[in-house]
């Protein structure tokens, strides 16, 4: 029988009913420490003092209004993100695959705009992950996402990570773009060099293209900076971002420079939730936590460590840590055994980790994870490892 809620997650066998900083509970006050986040989501730990606060006070005033009037919540958001960024304008989503619809179709817009329709294809990275929409699956290029929904929405051209010569011979007349997350989260924790990232942006300017990049996962100081495009002095034309600037409250957001959103006129794009008070309320309490002087720097500081001492857990456990990867606190584990292996037993230690593309397991704390908090979660791995190890071969 088809259970209630449609089974389209393999969904470990535990729930949690309260959460505080980087600790979930589960109903019968057994202790987690969560190293994943929500994927990537709760950027300032569960249930921050500020963001609750920030919500509970919203909640009291007003929920919803539409994007039919003014938002002055939005426009607060909008102003301060813009000040943080390249960008010049934002559009409010309410998760990670909109705010990616909106920038394919922003980007297909600015070239329809600028007299040329038939530029309407984008160049993405083999690996990607851009969300399960009908567009968003098709940007990913991921057969087992495509497999099964029909013909997969035109416009998409695929070239393999990293690989120069055969990105510059997908490029054509009709492309519009290149789209590309900086640090491949569901791919694997892959970061993209940053000549590479360079060299896109030399490509897309020299070609009248427009450069996107998806932060969805990535954005919003995961990686020591606010966003991790920065470590590569280059912009983009165009940026999707989600996840922690929502600190769990579902909130998305397409930001974008002038001339790349010109096409965005009033009907062109819209949304009934997103941006909504409750949202944007939250989103500006995150920015309050994320953008405190001395807040991002130390996110550097503790990703040192994390990586340090996953390095010497590699070294503790060569029979089961391939390759240890990542950048600030968005780590991965490449894996000798399977994954889930490993993920399900570091669940059996009360730490809470993340599957990945290429046989990785992610580590994606709450940003205000603390030098201990990152030792205890090292210990569980090493435990974890060890409980594989002392398992016989299947
Ligand atoms: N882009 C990236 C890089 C992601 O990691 C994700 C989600 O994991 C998405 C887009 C889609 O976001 P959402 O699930 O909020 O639609």
């Amino acid at each position: 029988m088809i259970p209630p809620v449609l089974p389209t997650y393999a969904r470990a066998n535990v729930s949690f009913e309260r959460g505080e900083g980087v600790r979930v509970f589960t109903p019968d006050g057994e202790s987690y420490l969560d190293f994943g986040a929500g994927v990537a989501v709760t950027s300032c730990g569960h249930c921050h003092p500020h963001l609750v606060e920030a919500l509970t006070e919203q909640a009291r005033k007003i929920w919803h209004t539409s994007n039919l009037y003014q938002m002055p919540g939005q426009e607060k958001l909008a102003k301060r993100l813009i000040e943080a960024s390249f960008a010049d304008t934002v559009f409010f989503t309410n998760s990670g695959a909109e705010a990616l619809e909106c920038a394919i179709k922003m980007a297909r817009k600015f070239h329809a705009a600028n007299g040329h329709p038939e530029r309407y294809r984008l160049v993405t990275f083999e690996g990607a992950f851009h969300g399960r929409t009908l567009a968003t699956i098709a940007a990913g290029g991921q057969a087992k996402y495509l497999e099964g929904f029909g013909p997969k929405v035109e416009g998409f051209d695929q070239v393999p990570f990293g690989e120069e010569a055969a990105l510059k011979q997908a490029i054509g007349p009709e492309t519009a773009g290149i789209l590309i997350e900086p640090v491949q989260g569901e791919g694997g924790i892959r970061a993209v060099p940053p000549q590479f990232l360079k060299m896109l942006r030399q490509l897309c300017d020299a070609n009248g293209l427009l450069l996107i990049f998806d932060e969805v996962q990535c954005g919003i100081g995961r990686t020591g900076k606010l966003f991790a495009h920065e470590w590569a002095g280059v912009a983009p034309d165009i940026m999707a971002i989600a996840k922690g600037i929502g600190g769990g409250f579902p909130l998305g957001a397409c930001l974008a420079t002038e001339k790349a959103a010109a096409g965005m006129t009033a009907g062109t794009h819209g949304s009934t939730f997103g941006g909504n008070p409750l949202a944007t309320a939250v989103g500006n309490a995150v920015l309050d936590v994320v953008l405190a002087p001395g807040f991002l720097e130390g996110v550097q500081q503790r990703a040192l460590a994390l990586k340090q001492k996953l390095a010497a857990l590699k070294d503790q456990h060569p029979a089961i840590i391939d390759e240890v990867r990542g950048t600030g606190l968005m780590m991965g584990i490449r894996c000798k055994v399977p994954n889930t292996a490993f993920q399900a037993a570091a669940l059996d230690q009360h730490l809470l980790v993340i599957g990945a593309g290429d046989n990785v397991v992610r580590l994606l704390p709450p940003l205000i994870v603390t030098d201990a908090d990152i030792a205890e979660a090292v210990e569980k791995l090493d435990r974890a490892a060890r409980a594989l190890e002392a398992k016989p071969a299947a």
